[in-house]
């Protein structure tokens, strides 16, 4: 299930935008399931202000849209539209430069394969995890990350992996701190690398940050907070060691560069949020090859009926090609979007 309803595909709301000079860029705004009212305030509030723009700087142009819009609310379906956007215009950006969107935002990105992890559904079974763990191992994969919420599950995972695969635990907000507390302890004989998002609400920062001083495992958060002001706010209550933007809903390359410098600026670890296959997973590619000590790829571990990308998505030996054609580095595939449009 994914906000309430079952999660059997996955909708990608893309961003197009063309150039007067005929460039294309595309953009990918997170939707899941909330797919028509990202669309809406794309097409309701966004475009009119964007439209037969000049746009020379997008971070400028981006900081003036926020302040035009900001009396609609500045997190979620508004902000999740305005990363789509954000996204596109990087892509025209780089495009115009004729290179990778890695080297525009930095000459010496190395471009090179990154390591991924395997992001799991949550199973509730023991022995489908460790099932699915065995077959992480087999695509090469050296961190694996669980959704779980009980201990037995991530019990058989460890016991599934041994000892020298790294182990994530991500519960998607799913305790009050005092269950929190509970929860951390029964999971420390496990060694995981980090406990992702115990805490609901994710914008406790006080909360995260009293788990932070006791837990004594590592916490990480960030995929639900809403450009650089709530990623600092986190960063700053010191509630985690892991900070995790993700492109589409933080609001694009230009606040995702801005928590980036945050991340590094309070002495803490990146690690981008990015279970979608559309822009925005190019673009984080792109970013975590841009950004020196990003963390790993975050690469939801389902088998897809299609590709806009074709290879890109998939690992080989647990690590990720970055495409280096200008902009995000590739098109997306006409024929896939045209089969599966809404
Ligand atoms: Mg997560």
């Amino acid at each position: 299930m994914s906000g309430g309803q079952p999660w059997t595909a996955q909708e990608i709301v893309l961003v197009r935008i063309e150039s007067e000079g005929g460039l294309v860029g595309w953009g990918e705004a997170f939707s899941y399931s909330c797919q028509r009212p990202v669309v809406a305030a794309i097409e309701d509030m966004i475009a009119p202000l964007v439209v037969g723009r000049e746009v020379t700087n997008v971070s400028f142009f981006m900081r003036e849209l926020q302040q035009a819009v900001h009396l609609f609310g500045r997190y979620g379906v508004v902000m999740f539209g305005f990363s789509g956007l954000d996204i596109a215009l990087w892509d025209l950006a780089a495009k115009a430069a004729g290179k990778p969107l890695a080297r525009l935002i930095n000459d010496r990105a190395p471009l090179t394969p990154l390591p991924g992890y395997a992001s799991l559904y949550r199973y509730g079974d023991a022995e489908l995890v460790a099932a699915k763990c065995r077959a992480a191992l087999g695509q090469g994969y050296r961190v694996i990350k669980l959704h779980e919420v009980t201990e037995a599950e991530v019990q058989a995972a460890r016991r599934q992996i041994g000892e020298d695969i790294a182990l994530i635990v991500d519960v998607n907000c799913a305790w009050s701190l005092d269950q929190s507390r509970a929860m951390a302890r029964s999971f420390r004989p496990y060694s995981l690398l980090w406990l992702e998002e115990p805490i609901f609400p994710p914008d406790d920062f006080a909360a995260l940050a009293t788990l932070n001083n006791e837990a004594g495992i590592a916490l990480a958060a960030g995929e639900n907070l809403c450009t650089r002001y709530q990623i600092g706010q986190m960063i700053a209550a010191g509630a985690v060691s892991y900070v995790q933007p993700s492109v589409t809903k933080v609001g694009g390359v230009t606040e995702f560069l801005a928590a980036a410098e945050l991340t590094q600026a309070g002495g803490l670890k990146l690690m981008p949020h990015s279970p979608y296959f559309g822009p925005g997973w190019l673009a984080t590619l792109q970013l975590i090859s841009a950004v020196p000590e990003a963390g790993y790829v975050e690469r939801l571990f389902v088998e897809l009926q299609a590709s806009l990308y074709g290879d890109y998505v998939n690992p080989a030996d647990g690590n990720f090609k970055v495409p280096d054609g200008p902009g995000l580095g590739l098109e997306p595939d006409p024929d896939v979007i045209d089969r599966y449009r809404l």
